[in-house]
């Protein structure tokens, strides 16, 4: 009698092969695992299957989605449950983008997306960086019902948080009936990166009005909306908040406490949170250097750098970032070159454009302008508008009208739509006198359509943080701080000020006005609202988004001696510590 050509399986002894998976490791052990499914001819059945797949996509490395993918693919009906698996393992993976071109696959044979589907398919997307992708995708969620799902609006916000548009973010933010505090998190990270800290810090306060708990994501948000804005007070807020509840054994969150207090002009602070630490890892030693960098401690930096080097951390190149600056701000032109040196030498940390930036600014705050210029020349990349900015900057401050016309020169071979560079040459013309060049500069300016940036200073006081800017005249200030200014400058020209009419590029213009112009400049501005609006005695802290000018320096330097205030003014480049009279940068900026 002939053997019957479908025999019977016959009766499985061995334990289920999906029982040894919880013990399997690697993607070794789970093919040998797949071996033993078909062995026990259990390799077609889909619960088998989808759990190999899940096993994949768990870890999604390289090699292990590829073997998923393989797996998927001979199935011969897969659902949506196992798509949803590999969307979610590719979102993870290195190849996000992959998850898009497997879901038009699975279109084309049928199948329809569920809740779990967009989720993971939006988390692609911002990995990626895939705005496109993610937008079609928001649009397909509509179309199919989904995009008000309790899991797609956060990934959406995310998404288009990670592809830079914080606006459309905010939209689909808004639309969140109840926003949790992943939502939350990913709006106020957004709008902390394209530095709109006080939408940040509004969106912070609706989050804690709904009573939700803010976690370390949300907090270092937030301190690095402080450290931006210079708001101290807030940020001594948070910090009370973080030791309350427990932030503090995060050392991401102690360095950006470090980072914030030395921003808002508080380095003691920044001390004794650096000092306080238990573990300190490269980013955390690396605030504390540029905090002692920024504050013009260049020779407390590179003893901390030495300390460093004891407890045996890797420095990484923001750590000579750090210690670039402190050599320039210190003007240690030698020991700036030997850290230059030793990064690439020593830690084989290629020089990005902002360790050449510094290096320019240190040999030109040092007068070397000549190397300084040399020194671009030869750079070995492209160098930036920015790199000639800077020496643009030295020429001014040493008075070099030669080399600043024939740096210009090489900025406007690059971009010519930057007011600041106009600026800063024509105040180095008018001081000398040279007001044919300025009117050619001005009219070169006007007919390029080029607009100066106004001068921007806050100030913060009880918690609200009020902005002066620049030409904010008569009209727009109060009259309590019209009447103040008017006592200050009387009371400083008391004590011998006088004001820097030279500053003032207009060559038209009456001396008279040239003070009035002076007087409105915003440092003075926020200046003087902070001695009306504060206690006699209380340190004055203020913000300004360009360079401090030559006039309000001097101005403040008086301040500090004759209202006996300490005034903490930071710039766009460095700190200003105002008492008694002097500057900590030793008027050198
Ligand atoms: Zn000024
Ligand atoms: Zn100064």
């Amino acid at each position: 009698m002939a053997t019957p050509a479908t025999a019977a399986a016959p009766p499985c002894p061995s334990p289920n092969p999906l029982s040894l998976l919880p013990r399997c490791s690697t993607l070794r052990e789970l093919k040998q695992i797949q071996a033993f499914t078909i062995k026990t001819h259990l390799q077609n059945d889909p619960s088998v299957l989808t759990k190999l797949i899940n096993f994949c996509t768990e870890n999604p490395s390289s090699s292990s989605m590829a073997h998923a993918h393989q797996l998927f693919d001979d199935i011969p009906e897969p659902d949506i449950v196992m798509f949803n698996s590999m969307a979610r393992g590719y979102s993870r993976s290195n190849t996000p983008l992959q998850a898009i071109s497997l879901f038009v696959d699975v279109l084309c044979c049928g199948l329809l997306p569920d809740d779990y589907t967009f989720p993971s398919l939006i988390k692609a997307c911002s990995g990626a960086k895939a705005l496109e992708e993610g937008k079609q995708l928001h649009c397909f969620a509509v179309k199919v019902g989904l995009n008000d799902n309790i899991y797609v609006r956060p990934t959406l916000v995310n998404m288009y948080t990670e592809c830079k548009d914080v606006d459309a973010a905010r939209l689909v933010f808004d639309k969140i009936v109840e926003p949790c505090v992943v939502s939350y998190n990913a709006i106020i990270t957004a709008n902390a990166k394209i530095s709109r800290p006080n939408e940040a810090l509004s969106l912070f306060r609706e989050l804690q009005g709904r009573n939700l708990k803010p976690t370390d994501v949300t907090l270092l948000s937030v301190l690095s909306c402080c450290a931006l804005l210079g708001a101290l007070d807030l940020g001594k807020w948070i910090h009370e908040y973080v030791k309350k509840y427990g932030f503090h054994k995060y050392v991401k969150v102690n360095t950006a406490l470090v980072d914030m207090y030395a921003k808002c002009g508080s380095l003691k602070d920044a001390v004794s949170i650096f000092e306080n630490m238990a573990v300190k890892d490269t980013q955390a030693w690396s605030a504390m250097i540029m905090a002692y960098a920024t504050h013009g401690q260049g020779h407390q930096a590179m003893s901390l750098f030495e300390e460093m080097r004891r407890a045996q951390v890797k420095p990484d190149n923001i750590t000579f970032l750090g210690l670039l600056y402190a050599c320039s701000h210190t003007g240690l032109v030698e020991e700036g070159f030997k850290y230059f040196s030793y990064m690439s030498e020593e830690h084989r940390i290629i020089p990005g454009i902002k360790h050449y930036g510094c290096m320019v600014d240190l040999l030109g705050r040092a007068g070397y302008l000549d190397r300084a210029y040399k020194f671009i020349d030869e750079l070995p990349i492209e160098p930036t508008p920015i790199l000639w900015r800077t020496l643009l900057s030295s020429c001014s401050s040493h008075g070099n009208i030669e080399l600043g016309k024939k740096v210009i020169g090489r900025i406007f071979e690059l971009d010519d739509s930057h007011g600041g560079d106009y600026v800063i040459l024509s105040n180095l013309l008018a001081r000398a006198g040279k007001w044919e060049d300025v009117d050619y500069l001005r009219k070169m300016m006007k007919d390029r359509g080029v607009v100066k940036i106004p001068g921007c200073s806050s100030i913060e006081v009880n918690n609200v943080v009020h902005e002066f800017f620049s030409g904010d005249g008569v009209n727009s200030v109060s009259t309590d701080l019209h009447r103040a200014l008017d006592e200050l400058v009387k009371e400083l020209k008391i004590a011998g000020y006088v004001p820097d009419t030279s500053l003032v590029v207009h060559p038209d213009m009456e001396d008279d006005d040239k003070e009035i112009t002076l007087r409105y400049h915003s440092e003075k501005l926020a200046i003087a609202f902070g001695l009306l609006n504060t206690t006699p005695g209380t340190t004055i802290r203020v913000v300004k988004n360009l360079r401090v000018c030559g006039d309000c320096h001097s101005a403040a330097k008086l301040i500090s001696l004759i209202f006996d205030r300490e005034i903490i003014l930071r710039d766009v480049q460095r700190f200003h510590h105002f008492k008694d009279g002097k500057c900590s940068c030793g008027d050198f900026w």
